[in-house]
């Protein structure tokens, strides 16, 4: 975490001031059909100061109940993952996902909600301003490296978003669903996030 200080201002207001205004604005938001469908809009935690900015995909059951991102069993693997390797907890990080609510019976979320919802998350991106950004699978990653190409492909290089690089890796559903295999690939990738921070 970074001193409040030096860098806890972003222009005029301070970053968590910033932040909760986002969140408000979010919280009544309707920019796409998922607001008609959602429970509670999940619009991000964490440190507004955070060094470490984790991007997943979308809120799934427990989140949407609970208005916190990563609470059911993926987000206890990836917490638990990044507090082994790189020694952070889940207040140490600013976790958010690239839509702020969920898609009915967890499907992908469709391009219109993925561009609906991508201001907030450029917005909040710009008012943590975080050292690395690690994104979480295929949908996190495409969306905010604007790529068609696959995690496979994507994980274990370094791609810069606006001065900060992004660390591409496996979501943790998938190393749920994958073994302990899916599970070293993962830690080995959080692992390569500690140069950054
Ligand atoms: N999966 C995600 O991508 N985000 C969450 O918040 C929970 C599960």
């Amino acid at each position: 975490m970074r001193p409040h200080g030096d860098v806890g201002t972003c222009g005029e207001v301070v970053c968590a001031d910033r932040l909760n205004l986002l969140r408000e604005e979010a919280s009544a938001c309707t920019r796409c059909a998922l607001a008609k469908t959602r429970t509670t809009v999940v619009f991000g935690s964490g440190d507004p100061h955070a060094d470490l900015f984790i991007v997943g995909e979308a809120p799934g059951r427990d989140e949407d109940r609970e208005g916190t991102p990563f609470v059911g069993r993926s987000g206890q693997l990836l917490l638990r993952l990044v507090a082994e390797n790189l020694g952070l907890e889940r207040n140490d990080c600013y976790i958010a996902n690239t839509v702020k609510c969920r898609p009915p019976d967890n499907r992908n979320p469709r391009p219109a909600e993925l561009s609906a919802c991508r201001p907030f998350l450029d917005d909040q991106i710009a008012s943590v301003k975080p050292k690395v950004i690690v994104t979480l699978g295929n949908v996190a990653t495409q969306a905010l490296l604007s790529t068609k190409e696959g995690i496979r492909t994507l994980r274990t290089n370094v791609f810069d978003l606006a001065g900060i690089p992004v660390l591409p890796t496996l979501h943790p559903a998938a190393a749920l669903r994958g073994g302990a295999k899916v599970v070293e690939e993962l830690r080995s990738d959080l692992l390569r996030v500690k140069a950054y921070l």
